[in-house]
């Protein structure tokens, strides 16, 4: 609803009498387009005024008759611009000052800030026709945007967003530049980054020590990339490595000098056409690689697909994109086959994206280097999303998505962070209705990522002026978030649980305050009870929860080598389901005999509890039963094991493995029914695709028991699943139908990830709820 839309009447005015408003416009308003969409709108209706930004957003006084003030009062919403979101407008009566016409004022940067900055949006259709039009200026030119699309957050230094407190401050504009960004009616009428080829930045190829290399640089590097060479190419928010994807040498090359044995690599697509060419792609999927953020999408990948076996070994999906800069446009044309696109970085390291940085970490990966002279303020990771059940689910919330925030019903009461957990690390900052979810930090387990996690904390702080008084953080004692967080003065201290975060994370993301029955199956987290939990079922509000049920603890023998060598779990597993290495019907299973020399030796460390810390783990149990159908008995990333089990699956197969539960409080489940159905099946010959699925299928089922054991007992119906095991859509797909046969009402993540890079926003919702009650975290409800 337009504010004040009769306001003419409250103030016993007539259509014709001149009137004046103030008018203020809050959300995403700044570098957006919206004040010359304001101007335009102010003259168009022959209103006099002005309009300007400041700290808060946009401001804008309106004087003209009272209906045509109305009326742009009501087109301000409905009209406004692409990238404008806009949260509030409000607007007030002054007396008329007589002013006929419009003008635009400088920006106000003192005070405090307040303002939201637009996230990195792909290039524009207006500006792509440019880019191939030979009688347009921009012709071909790599930098061409408008105040639709182009650079925001990582170009950002400073807010207001100006062009002297953004990267582009280096670059003094030409006079057409100038003249379009003065001119209201121009698409670039303070477009901050506009620029074009005689005043903006340029493009220069390098070679692997940085020497200036002649020619032009993205002729030289399509000739280079169609040779089979890998480079390093400077990009939006940070330096990718690119390879002709069809060219096995060059991604095998890329893989072995990158140190990333098996994790896919995305592909980069010219457009939508060739996208099709790789993998089937439906209307969801559609939208989401067309969207203004361009995330990286899971898509199942053809068997036709021109795409090396490195790429993304054994899987049967791919990560496939569509240009986003004009750059990415240019270079895919160019090369004319679809490239192999990687963060620039080796494995575990922060993604590059300081020039001489690059040079130095790169130089050992890359051919050659293809830079520009516009400096990268701060680093963001393509995002990775796919399409569930026709809806866009993200998997790194990060590119294009971030800084926009996520709007929390009911809100913060005081200033939140919510330092996130080890792996896949995001931080949160939370003031008012707004949660600022950070970009993808990586995995916090060395002193590059932390340095980047504690810069961009910092950063994040300027730019929403959000000073917090309340962190939150994990209860793990190790994380290295939890540690920052435990040096801080001043604030108040807010331990979460890691379950408890991952279900307060799927609140929030639903709008729900809960309680409600909260399944946070995942591989690790730090339980209440000292011990290694993952395949929990919580009884949970924002504030609070009580553990209900959980998997039935095994050993991990070794400790973390358990999770990097599921056989390993096999071995707990069979040993807990009553199965020792003699198996069944006195038949060794595989497993068993591939791992001889160590099975005896990690049995009897589990059986004595020997550096064999105890689990309820879900990844644990996956990667068990994994390594049991010879999928996989040691991993070269996270969740390595699981995923390749899932693309197995036979997604026919009906059947379902039974578990037993433990009817105690809180109740357990006996996981190593499971696998003992999948041993046995093995033994009996029974097709691997179909134990896989049958497993898949025993596990929806032990969560819609559970769940249903939990409505028993605590009268809730409603269910959120949480936790990187979700990502699953097998899995997913499985429990949500069993889990709504059931009549309960499911809760699923959308926009933020179900792992653990959700995690941050779900720490920061615990502590409002907290700070909201005045208390400390006590046993929820029921
Ligand atoms: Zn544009
Ligand atoms: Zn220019």
């Amino acid at each position: 609803m337009p504010p004040d839309a009769n306001d003419s009447q409250h103030n016993g005015g007539v259509a014709g009498q001149v009137i004046r408003k103030a008018v203020r416009v809050e959300g995403v308003v700044q570098g957006v387009g919206f004040r010359p969409f304001v101007y335009s709108l102010a003259t168009g209706l022959g209103l006099g005024g002005l309009v300007g930004n400041d700290t808060d957003g946009v401001f804008a006084e309106v004087e003209g008759p009272s209906a045509a003030v109305g009326e742009f009062l009501r087109l301000l919403e409905a009209k406004a611009p692409p990238l404008a979101r806009i949260e509030r407008v409000t607007a007030s009566s002054l007396p008329a000052e007589g002013t006929g016409s419009f003008r635009i004022v400088a920006s106000d940067a003192g005070g405090p800030r307040r303002t939201l900055i637009a996230a990195d949006t792909a290039t524009c259709a207006d500006c792509l026709r440019e880019l191939n039009d030979p009688a347009d200026r921009r012709f071909r030119y790599p930098f061409i945007n408008c105040v639709n699309c182009g650079p925001r957050f990582t170009i950002v230094r400073d807010v207001p967003y100006d062009r002297p407190l953004t990267t582009m401050a280096d670059f003094a504009m030409c006079e057409r530049c100038s003249a379009e960004y003065h001119d209201p009616a121009d698409r670039r009428f303070h477009a901050q980054p506009v620029c074009c080829p005689a005043c903006g930045p340029r493009l220069a190829l390098l070679d692997a020590i940085g020497t200036v290399l002649r020619g032009d640089p993205l002729g030289g590097t399509a000739a280079l990339l169609r040779n089979g060479a890998v480079v390093a190419v400077k990009g939006l928010g940070g330096y990718h490595l690119a390879a002709d994807a069809g060219c096995e040498r060059a991604v095998a090359a890329l893989r072995a000098r990158k140190h990333r044995e098996d994790k896919p690599f995305a592909v980069l697509a010219a457009d939508l056409a060739a996208a099709r060419r790789l993998c089937e792609v439906d209307a969801a999927g559609v939208a989401l690689l067309t969207s203004q953020a361009r995330p990286i999408v899971l898509l199942p990948r053809l068997p036709s697909a021109d795409v090396a076996p490195a790429a993304a070994p054994g899987n049967r999906q791919l990560g496939v994109m569509l240009p986003y800069t004009p750059l990415h446009h240019l270079l895919v044309q160019a090369v004319a086959r679809p490239l192999v696109l990687t963060s620039g970085n080796a494995s575990d390291e922060p993604i590059a994206y300081r020039d001489r940085d690059a040079l130095e970490r790169l130089g050992g990966i890359a051919d050659a280097f293809l830079v520009h002279d516009r400096a990268i303020h701060i680093a963001a990771d393509d995002s990775v999303a796919r399409a569930c059940r026709g809806r866009p689910v993200l998997i790194r919330r990060s590119r294009g998505y971030v800084p926009e925030p996520v709007v929390v019903r009911g809100g913060f009461p005081r200033p939140v962070l919510g330092c996130g957990a080890e792996l896949k690390n995001t931080f949160c900052l939370a003031k008012g209705t707004r949660a600022f979810v950070s970009q993808h930090i990586g995995d916090l387990e060395n002193a590059e990522t932390l340095r980047s996690f504690t810069d961009a904390v910092a950063h994040f702080r300027r730019l929403f002026d959000i000073d917090p008084r309340v962190v939150a953080y994990d209860t793990h004692p190790e994380y290295l978030s939890t540690k920052y967080a435990l040096e801080l003065d001043d604030v108040d201290l807010q331990p979460v649980q890691h379950h408890h975060a991952h279900i307060a994370s799927c609140l929030a993301d639903n709008g729900e305050d809960g309680p409600v029955i909260g399944v946070a199956f995942d591989g690790t987290g730090y339980g209440a009870d000292g011990t290694i939990w993952g395949g929990e079922f919580l009884v949970a509000d924002r504030a609070g929860f009580r553990r209900g049920g959980h998997l039935a603890p095994v050993p991990m023998p070794g400790g973390q080598a358990a999770i990097r060598q599921p056989w390993r779990m096999a071995a707990a597993y069979l040993d807990a389901a009553g199965l020792d290495a003699a198996g069944l019907d006195g038949a060794v299973p595989d497993v068993a005999r591939r791992n001889a020399e160590r099975w005896a030796a990690v049995l009897g460390m589990a059986r004595r509890g020997v550096n064999s810390p105890l689990t309820s783990s879900a990844g644990r149990l996956f990667d068990a039963v994994a390594a049991i159908l010879g999928v996989r008995d040691s991993i070269n990333y996270e969740g390595q094991a699981a995923i390749e089990l899932e693309q197995l699956a036979d997604p026919g197969e009906r059947a379902a493995y039974p578990a037993d539960i433990e009817p105690a409080d809180p109740f357990r489940v006996r996981g190593g029914d499971l696998v003992r159905a999948a041993a046995g099946d093995l033994a009996a010959g029974t097709p691997r695709d179909v134990i896989a699925a049958r497993f898949h299928n025993g596990v929806a089922a032990i969560v819609a028991a559970g769940c249903a054991l939990l409505r028993e007992r605590h009268g809730l119906d409603v269910v959120a699943l949480s936790g990187g095991v979700f990502q699953n859509t097998l899995l997913l797909h499985q429990t949500v139908r069993r889990l709504e046969e059931r009549g309960f009402r499911v809760l699923t993540h959308s926009r933020v990830p179900c792992n653990d890079g959700g995690i941050s926003l779900g720490q920061a919702v615990v502590a409002a709820a907290r700070d909201r009650a005045g208390a400390h975290p006590g046993p929820v409800c029921s």
